[in-house]
């Protein structure tokens, strides 16, 4: 029986060992820096090249339209104040959705941009119309995540960003430009940059069994954006500052692994997911948050009424299983803005824990988290 059942893939994966193969030798060797001239700096500075090979294939881009950053809140960043500095003279005006994810809420804010929030249904879901008529003749960029981190609900961002573009056709703009925060989509969901009609996207290396401190913001070729960094020319000057060649291979083979499992691991979880939430749902008191058929295929948020999230999350903890309550990047016991968007009652999200499934769960662990859950939160609740 195994010691400790993880199921809190959305906060983080384990290291992959095709990823940590690739690394290895690139620790131990690639040392040189890649903007050296010398024979050493040549050498990184071809593995980089690689690396931004790689992981544009995996999305439909072009090498240099790939930014290696240092994880998801970097990128978004990024891409938000980027985009931001380049249409200063359009305007700077931001339309996003309530339950993004809380880098690109904040990277908002810090950009000191005005903002329009469109609301989500009570499933988490936005429809494309709502974010299109939000658009003001001072709109610069739209942000709309792919899947949230939370509830696992997944935005239909080809729609959206057709839309989008065909707003612009019509009205002989560049602007807005489309951002999608693709962090949690590449294990379950297909990514092509062109399909999606995004102008930025952001990837979360730790997300896909990759390592953490790297990820990627894709950038289109001629898209009105600018830098933000001041610095060397690294990454087209997209981003100055010497280059994380190891984490960038270990992103690399990660991501691209990843993108080959997708259809299998999909198809594996699903069943397993459907067990879990029916499993749990069977408890009296609970109820699921977010829609649970545009959802992705790893992600169970649910609420039981008579016990706190934490609480459970702790209690199980002890009993050998990882969960959150939500969002990793929250911290403390904030209370969950995606949950509060859904229209959740104050109770209700105190009370909600979120389970993620990955590459290491098994039915076993299935049946075990169900029973575990059940005499913990029974307990709680006539303990
Ligand atoms: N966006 C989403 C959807 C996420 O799930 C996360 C992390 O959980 C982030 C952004 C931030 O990622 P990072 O911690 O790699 O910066």
């Amino acid at each position: 029986m195994k010691s400790r059942i993880y199921l809190d893939h959305a906060a983080a994966t384990p290291l992959s060992s095709v990823a940590w193969m690739a690394m290895e030798p690139v620790l131990l060797s690639n040392f040189g820096n890649p903007s050296s001239l010398h024979k050493e700096g040549v050498a990184s500075a071809n593995v980089l090249r690689s690396c931004h090979v790689s992981i544009a294939k995996c999305i439909g881009a072009h090498a240099d339209e790939i930014v290696l950053m240092s994880g998801a809140t970097d990128s978004i960043n990024l891409a938000v104040i980027g985009s931001l500095k380049a249409g200063s003279m359009k305007g700077k005006h931001v339309i996003t959705v309530a339950t993004e994810h809380a880098a690109v809420l904040g990277a908002i804010l810090v950009a000191g941009a005005n903002v329009t929030i469109v609301p989500v249904d009570d499933r988490g879901h936005i429809d494309a119309e709502s974010i299109v008529k939000a658009i003001r003749p001072d709109t610069v960029l739209i942000s709309v995540m792919m899947a949230n981190n939370e509830i696992g609900v997944v935005h239909d961002i080809h729609h959206i960003g057709k839309t989008i573009e065909a707003w612009r056709k019509k009205n002989g703009s560049v602007y807005p430009l489309f951002h999608s925060d693709a962090s949690q989509a590449p294990n379950y969901l297909s990514i092509d940059v062109a399909l999606l009609h995004v102008d930025l996207l952001t990837l979360s290396s730790p997300k896909v069994y990759g390592p953490k401190g790297t990820g990627a913001l894709f950038i289109r070729r001629n898209a009105p954006w600018s830098s933000v960094f001041g610095g060397g020319k690294q990454e087209g000057g997209r981003r100055p500052g010497t280059e994380n060649i190891s984490g960038a291979v270990g992103f690399g083979s990660a991501l691209t692994e990843s993108v080959a499992m997708r259809e299998k691991e999909s198809a594996r979880l699903l069943p397993l997911r459907e067990k879990l939430m029916m499993g749990l749902l069977e408890i009296d008191g609970t109820q699921l948050n977010g829609d649970h058929i545009r959802r992705l295929p790893n992600n169970v948020n649910v609420s039981f009424k008579g016990i706190e999230g934490e609480e459970l999350v702790i209690r199980l903890d002890a009993a050998g299983i990882a969960i959150s309550t939500g969002s990793a990047c929250k911290g403390g016991s904030e209370p969950s803005h995606v949950l509060a968007a859904l229209g959740l009652s104050t109770d209700c999200i105190n009370s909600s824990v979120r389970f993620t499934l990955g590459r290491s769960t098994t039915e076993e662990d299935i049946r075990r988290t169900i029973l575990t859950v059940r005499e913990i939160v029974l307990a709680a609740r006539f303990g």
